[in-house]
């Protein structure tokens, strides 16, 4: 579940408490996370590195290393990464999968009820290979209205299953793509490549301030996610669409409709989104 939004704001949250520690221990109660690297590999390719800093591609959260690897994390599902200052005062064992142990400058805690999350070493050479499969970032300026116009031209799929597509455009899921739609006034279904150049406009806009605006009220929390602080994010109390169904609709007063889309749960307006 965790999108762009989620994982932005985790990363924002943990940059001035990780950069410029060293990883003094890592524990992993649940190897599953690590595979196909053992879990005692792992940690020794990660003891003693220093963190320069977070940054973060699409939905994976990267910690760049000194000697230029990199510990990637997916959250996948239901991931939660929170940081406290005392290593010993965290009690809640249940569902830790990974503690990244940073001596007394405080550790990192990987919690996953579902255990799809995954968290990977990349060497330098192995960097580039690894996210060039990913698509746009939707917040950086080169994304562009021209630009999307240029990925969606010819497609035939519906608009849903190409926002969520991360080879396309990378960070966005369900939530914000339902909400960048309506915000567009475009409908789920339409075929990705009939939209005209004032729709390809609205929609390129739609999508930058919802993610933009679901930053800045650390991201939704519809069920699992919780914050780098262990907080719920604020985003799903302003949803105009997502999860709505049966509702009227904030723009019209109409009834929010849920239909399936590539077997994704998909709430949009047919009043307001042609
Ligand atoms: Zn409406």
């Amino acid at each position: 579940m965790p999108e762009l939004p989620e994982v932005e704001t985790i990363r924002r949250q943990l940059e001035s408490l990780l950069t410029g520690k060293t990883i003094h221990g890592v524990s992993i109660p649940d190897p599953s996370v690590t595979a196909p690297l053992p879990p005692r590999a792992f940690g020794r390719r990660l003891r003693g590195k220093k963190i320069k800093a977070l940054s973060r591609r699409g939905k994976y959260l990267r910690l760049e290393l000194d000697g230029g690897g990199m510990l990637v994390i997916h959250l996948r599902m239901t991931g939660v990464l929170t940081f406290a200052r005392k290593y010993d005062k965290i009690s809640e064992r249940r569902h830790l999968r990974l503690v990244i142990d940073f001596g007394g400058g405080g550790a990192l805690f990987f919690r996953d009820q579902r255990r799809f999350g995954t968290a990977a070493i990349l060497e330098p050479e192995e960097i580039k290979p690894f996210f060039d499969r990913l698509g746009l970032e939707p917040l950086e300026r080169s994304f562009s209205p021209d630009i999307l116009a240029k990925l969606l031209a010819s497609r035939k799929r519906p608009l849903k299953s190409f926002l969520i597509d991360q080879s396309m455009i990378a960070g966005i899921g369900n939530i914000y793509a339902d909400e960048a739609l309506f915000r567009a006034r475009i409908h789920p279904l339409r075929p990705a490549g009939s939209l005209s150049t004032a729709e390809v406009r609205r929609l390129n806009r739609a999508i930058k301030a919802t993610l933009a605006e679901a930053i800045s009220l650390a991201g939704s929390s519809i069920d699992t996610y919780r914050d780098a602080r262990g907080r719920r994010g604020r985003f799903q109390e302003v949803f105009r669409i997502h999860r709505r169904a049966g509702e009227p609709c904030p723009g019209c007063g109409g009834t929010v409709r849920k239909i399936k889309v590539g077997g994704r749960g998909t709430y949009f307006c047919p009043a307001c989104q042609k």
